[in-house]
């Protein structure tokens, strides 16, 4: 590792604020963390906040961890419960197990806070290993103002602090963004969406097991309205309740609402949460609010650059914020290691690079709702599966089901991922219709033409 004589300033440390830190130290940058929060390892009874308590990790994001440092990704992720495929819960508590990949590939599912703390812990292993500090995790330090010039100034605490340059990874409402602004033209858009999720949580069995497959990522698809659950490592599941704003503000702004509204709705998920947990929970719990931001440029000069939640807050439903913020680290460090012309030209390439991916998951973010919540019970949804993979076993790497694409293939930019699903789509279509074609003309050649005449009449009129 080579030293470096510019000093970094990460503001934010929360997961993807933590993975830069690591990989700009790992190239030999010295970082210095602003983080507004406390430590999280000193507040270890607190679970989380109002986000869920665990997140699916996949392959953009283990392929980040990786490029870091691989040791250190197959020790923060020690912990991680594969999921093969989405379990189906109809109304009548049948279950149906659907593949996400054709070879038993899997999403994983992680402890959020975990995964963090594990992260800052290897900020700290860093420094301990290079003998020297190369990570300073400042806490309870929130950016609250900067100054570009020569250097970066950032203001906090009523302190100041100069960096060459400034990485914003302070999430969805980032202070960082808003500060660049100013200096640069960047288009922004934060839009919400009308779903708002409440967190709930299913035991563990009474002899401590799994209620229901750990291996699953489990989905009650009700068209408007949604619960999905995932494993943790204590076989507890955390799950989530996403609904539109309406139903949840008039029918489930009480427990008791909720509690009957579980009835009917979810009778198997009810036996296995507890009536007292679902009127706790909705007697309790925040509502979450879900947006999306985006915006462009995502840096300023060679000053400055935002990555994760802070540059595209997307919705939850393709479980890549995290992956996707993980996936920006990795492409940010392979351009400042491969540009030959400067930081500058390195920032302006990611801006480049970056741009149609980053709009592609929003979009395929988004659309992922519908699938979850109402395609996957859908006849034409489970065909279309089974078509795929079909072709996929058959022409491999040139037919990938979009889902593989998006999870599985992080070597394929998701805009690339549409552009070919598109392409899926149509050749699909065209065969329909060649097929429909085949099996007219096959009739004609069977039934009498003075039969077939009538027939056609009668479909033209
Ligand atoms: P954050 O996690 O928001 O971290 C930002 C950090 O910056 C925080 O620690 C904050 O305290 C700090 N900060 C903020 N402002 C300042 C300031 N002014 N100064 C200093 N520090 C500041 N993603 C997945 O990949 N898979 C999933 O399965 C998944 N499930 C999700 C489920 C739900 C319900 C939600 C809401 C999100 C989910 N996500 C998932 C998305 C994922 O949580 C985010 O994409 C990810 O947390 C983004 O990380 P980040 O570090 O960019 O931002």
């Amino acid at each position: 590792m080579a030293a470096r004589n510019e000093t970094v300033a990460v503001i934010g440390g929360g997961l993807v604020g933590c993975l830069a830190a690591l990989g700009l130290a790992r190239k030999g940058y010295p970082v210095t963390v602003f983080e507004m929060r406390g430590d999280p390892r000193n507040d270890v009874a607190k679970q989380g906040s109002l986000r869920s308590i665990n997140l699916a990790v996949s392959d953009r994001g283990i392929r980040a961890l990786k490029y870091v440092d691989e040791a250190m990704a197959y020790r923060v992720l020690e912990d991680i419960i594969p999921m093969t495929g989405r379990m189906i819960h109809d109304l009548a508590g049948n279950q149906e197990s659907q593949q996400y990949g054709l070879y038993g590939e899997a999403i994983n599912s992680i402890d959020r806070r975990q995964l963090n703390i594990r992260l800052l812990e290897e900020c700290e292993n860093i420094n301990k290993e290079l003998g020297k500090t190369m990570v300073d995790l400042r806490f309870h330090s929130k950016l609250d103002d900067l100054k570009m010039g020569e250097k970066v100034t950032i203001i906090s605490n009523g302190e100041s602090f100069q960096f060459d340059f400034i990485v914003g990874c302070d999430g969805a409402y980032s202070a960082t963004r808003s500060k660049l602004q100013k200096h640069v033209r960047m288009n922004y858009k934060q839009e919400y969406i009308d779903t708002c999720y409440v967190e709930l949580s299913i035991p563990a069995g009474p002899n401590g097991e799994f209620l229901i497959d750990a291996n699953h990522l489990h989905i009650w698809p009700r068209h408007e309205f949604m619960l999905i659950a995932l494993a943790n490592h204590d076989r507890s599941f955390t799950s989530t309740f996403f609904g539109p704003w309406g139903l949840v503000e008039k029918n489930l702004d009480t427990g008791a609402k909720a509690l009957e509204f579980f009835k009917s709705q979810f009778p198997d998920a009810l036996k296995i949460i507890g009536h007292e947990r679902i009127v706790s929970a909705f007697d309790n719990h925040p509502r979450g609010a879900l947006m999306q931001v985006n915006c462009d440029p995502y840096h300023f000069s060679d000053k400055a650059i935002l990555l994760g939640d802070a540059a595209h807050s997307m919705v939850p439903f393709y479980g890549q914020g995290m992956n996707c913020g993980f996936e920006d680290v990795r492409i940010l460090l392979t351009l400042l290691d491969e540009s030959s012309s400067g930081r500058s030209a390195a920032f302006e390439k990611y801006t480049e690079l970056r741009k149609d991916d980053l709009k592609a998951i929003l979009k395929l973010a988004l659309d992922n709702y519908k699938e979850m919540s109402h395609k996957v019970v859908s006849p034409w949804f489970l065909l279309r599966k089974k078509v795929d993979a079909l072709l996929c076993r058959t022409l491999g790497d040139r037919w990938l089901p979009l889902y593989t694409m998006v999870s599985f293939r992080g070597d394929i930019g998701y805009a690339e991922a549409i552009r070919r699903e598109e392409l899926h789509e149509r050749i699909l279509k065209k065969l329909e219709f060649g097929a429909l074609a085949a099996v007219i003309f096959g009739l004609s050649r069977l039934v009498p033409l003075t039969v077939w005449d009538r027939v056609i009449k009668r479909l033209l009129n």
